[in-house]
Formats: structure tokens, C-alpha cells, sequence
């Protein structure tokens, strides 16, 4: 890996030798004509919010190193600076919850071969804690059935189990490997071969040994040995903070529209870092060029704008808001939850719509009106994001998300530099019509 990282720089550095030695043709070569046109100030804006939000300076804004309240701090000072009013005397509402996390540098190397956390492996996010040099015991789902059961617990003690799980799309058979897994994550460090790309997450708690998904290429069925070292730290009682603020309808009495995106995202796996661009710093950024124009030009409606806390680890900021109630919820017309707004080649998608049908036609009513996105998808209701313990508690809410482009998600590779921010600046013009046309 580092290999190749040092002939890519060789050859950029080859390639702006020969652009600084031909600048000045190219440059005569130009057509007058068409120059470059100036960037939309909104794409700009939300350029510089995205690349702040996935500086390794904030470590994946997750929970490594204080990442989210770094991340927190930021997002306070920047609802300050557009002008927008403190919810309860403050941008800030606190709330806790347990988290497992992965502080240090994770060594695993199978038979001598190094693997690159991140690249070649991620750690289960349940992952405990295990150090030193393992012979590796080969196990399938029919070894861990019946009376074998037994016998290959007391094989593995002492080992690495590689958990050998046969290919399927079988729900029940997926329940019970995923039931094994767990169960051997009691006894021993666990590998298994992963059966796509890898994908991580957070969890609030850790077992006693780790899991470690790598790519199929990393484990052979003859592997012998494991070298690892990996230790987790489970936080209890992470202090966390959603960001909010408001902007003051122009008619008293218009109620409240809220809009929310999560600003957290996984944070590091030791020297990995999950950057998160589009999950969610692309909702971040959406919402901010939001409150600066409503701040700007407020609707009759006041607007209510919270950045959550603690998304990735199951809703934990949305969950706390609603309970917590800063404002009487009965006065809200519609939350729009934003997650994932960094593509838009295949339009949007509503979750919810087909329960806020009124809203959902004027939305594409608007898009009719004024066409600037590819397609607006209505789809039912889903707990996939922040808006979930609105919807359930009775308060109005929608959740858009981009559809197409970019295939990094909850990855290494959900990075600022590839996120195309498609239609950004179309769905910023489009929510805002919508939002002050919302009656
Ligand atoms: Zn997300």
C-alpha cells in the first residue's frame, strides 16, 4: 500500500512538472470566449463546510480523540455567526450514551501478510480486546450445530477463529450466522471474509474478543497464524451535544419547520479515519446554506435548525431531542430531516411521503414549476435517519436523501475530493421555494 502510494506521487509529481512547463500554451489555447464560469457561491460555501467537517483535524467526528464535540464546537460558532437565535439560552443540548472505540493503532497480520486497517479489514464495532500471536482454527456453521457444538468450543480456546459462513441471501440463515458470530466472539478473536465491500459502524457495547471482516483475498483456508493487536474502549456515558438555533417566523402564531441533519459520523478505527462526507457532513452543509438564507429572509414560519449528535450510534441525539422537547411539538408543520446530499444524478428520495402526501405534492409541485431535479421518489415510512423518533412520536417529518453517483458510504472512501455535490445547489434553491411555500 505504501508502495503504491509513493509511485502515484512520483508521477504527480511528474505530471505538474510538465502542467507548470506547458501552463503558459494552454493558457493561449483557450477560448476567450467560454471562460470557466465564476462557482455558485452556494456549491462554494458547501465545499469549504464539507472539507472543515472531514479535516483529520476532527477524526471522522465520531468518538476517538473527541472528534463529535470538536465538531459540535464548530457548528455552535457557525449558527452564532449567521445570526441564528439560541434554543433555551444555548446552541447546545447535552445528552449521553455508551460507546465502544477503537483509540489505537490496530495491528493485524495474517501469516506474515500485513493488512491495512480500513482498506483490508474493518473491526466489528462490538470488537473487545486482543493481543498476541494466534493459530487459527477454520469453523463453518455445521461445527457450532448439534453435538459438535461443544467440541469445537473447546477446540478454539486459545485461537483465532476464522468462521467460514457459506454464501446466502437467506434472512434466517444471515439471523443464525450473525447468532454465531456473536456467540464466538465469547470464546475467541473472530475473521471472516467479507461479502462486499466493507462497511462499518458504531456500537454502544463491546464483547470480550474482536471481530475482524476482511477482504476474502485477506484469509485463505489454510491460513495458520494471526498477529493482532487491538484494543477497544468502551465509553460509558460519552458526553454528546446536538447543535441548534432559530430563526424567527416573519407571523407570530405560523408554528415551527424543522430542519436537522446529523453531524456526527464513525470516527476512527485506530489510524482509519471515516471522513464522512456525504453521511453527513453534505447535510450539514445543506442546512447551513439554509440558515443563512432564512436568516436572511425569514418565512412566516419560525424555523428550527438541529444538527444531532450520535446518529451512527442509533439515533441517540433525535431520540434525546424529542424527549427532551425544547418546543412544544404539537406547534411543528414538518421536519425535513437531510442525510446524504452529496450526489443527486438520479434525483432525491422522500421517506415518509406516502404519509405526508400534502407536502410531498407540493414539493413536486415546485420541481414541476421550476424543473431542477431529475426525479423526487416518494417512499413510505422507514427508521433509517433522524427523523424516526419524530414520525414516531406523532410530529410531521420527512427524510431526504440524493439517489445516485458515488458508491462510498460508511467507508474510507467517503472523502470530500469524490463527492461530486451534483445537484447541491438545486436542492438548496428547490427546498428553499418549498420551505416558504409550506403553509
Ligand atoms: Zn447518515
Amino acid at each position: 500500500m505504501y508502495r503504491t502510494h509513493l509511485l502515484a506521487s512520483a508521477a504527480q509529481r511528474f505530471f505538474a512538472l510538465v502542467a507548470a512547463l506547458f501552463a503558459p500554451l494552454i493558457f493561449v489555447a483557450q477560448d476567450p470566449a467560454t471562460p470557466t464560469p465564476p462557482q455558485d457561491p452556494v456549491l462554494a460555501k458547501a465545499r469549504a463546510v464539507i472539507n472543515e467537517l472531514c479535516s483529520p483535524d476532527l477524526h471522522g467526528r465520531g468518538y476517538v480523540n473527541g472528534g463529535d464535540s470538536l465538531a459540535a464546537d464548530l457548528l455552535g460558532a457557525k449558527f452564532k455567526a449567521l445570526g441564528l437565535e439560541p434554543m433555551k439560552g444555548s446552541y447546545f443540548e447535552p445528552f449521553t450514551f455508551n460507546v465502544n472505540s477503537f483509540p489505537d493503532p490496530i495491528y493485524a497480520v495474517i501469516d506474515g501478510m500485513a493488512l491495512e486497517p480500513g482498506v483490508d479489514f474493518i473491526v466489528g464495532p462490538s470488537s473487545g480486546k486482543a493481543s498476541g500471536s494466534f493459530g487459527i482454527a477454520h469453523v463453518t456453521p455445521a461445527d457450532l450445530s448439534g453435538e459438535s457444538a461443544s467440541r469445537t468450543f473447546g477446540v478454539i480456546t486459545g485461537k483465532a477463529v476464522h468462521f467460514k459462513v457459506p454464501a446466502t441471501k437467506n434472512a434466517d440463515s444471515l439471523a443464525l450466522f450473525a447468532k454465531m458470530e456473536r456467540e464466538l466472539m465469547y470464546y475467541a478473536p473472530v475473521i471472516k471474509r467479507s461479502s462486499g465491500k466493507l462497511t462499518w459502524s458504531v456500537a454502544q457495547e463491546a464483547l470480550p474478543f474482536p471481530l475482524l471482516e476482511v477482504l476474502p483475498e485477506a484469509i485463505s483456508d489454510s491460513a495458520e497464524t494471526i498477529d493482532l493487536r487491538l484494543r477497544n474502549t468502551m465509553i460509558k456515558k460519552h458526553g454528546a451535544r446536538n447543535v441548534w438555533g432559530w430563526v424567527k417566523g416573519k407571523k407570530p402564531g405560523k408554528g415551527t419547520v424543522i430542519i436537522s441533519a446529523h453531524y456526527d459520523h464513525l470516527g476512527r478505527m485506530g489510524e482509519a479515519i471515516f471522513p464522512g462526507a456525504n453521511d453527513n457532513a453534505s447535510g450539514v452543509a445543506m442546512l447551513l446554506s439554509l440558515a443563512e438564507r432564512f436568516a436572511k429572509e425569514p418565512p412566516d414560519h419560525n424555523v428550527f435548525f438541529i444538527a444531532f449528535a450520535g446518529e451512527e450510534a442509533g439515533l441517540q441525539g433525535s431520540t434525546w431531542c424529542v424527549a427532551d422537547r425544547p418546543i412544544e411539538w404539537s406547534t411543528v408543520k414538518l421536519m425535513v430531516n437531510l442525510d446524504i446530499m452529496g450526489t443527486g444524478d438520479d434525483g432525491i428520495m422522500v421517506v415518509n411521503a406516502t404519509v405526508q402526501e400534502e407536502e410531498f405534492a407540493l414539493l413536486t409541485q415546485i420541481n414541476t414549476d421550476k424543473p431542477r431535479l431529475a426525479d423526487i421518489k416518494s417512499r413510505g415510512p422507514a427508521c433509517n435517519s433522524d427523523h424516526c423518533p419524530f414520525v414516531q412520536k406523532g410530529i410531521p417529518a420527512i427524510f431526504i436523501y440524493t439517489l445516485g453517483g458515488i458508491a462510498a458510504y460508511h467507508d474510507v472512501n467517503d472523502r470530500p475530493e469524490t463527492l461530486p455535490l451534483t445537484d447541491f445547489v438545486d436542492i438548496h434553491h428547490t427546498l428553499s421555494d418549498f420551505l416558504h411555500a409550506l403553509k
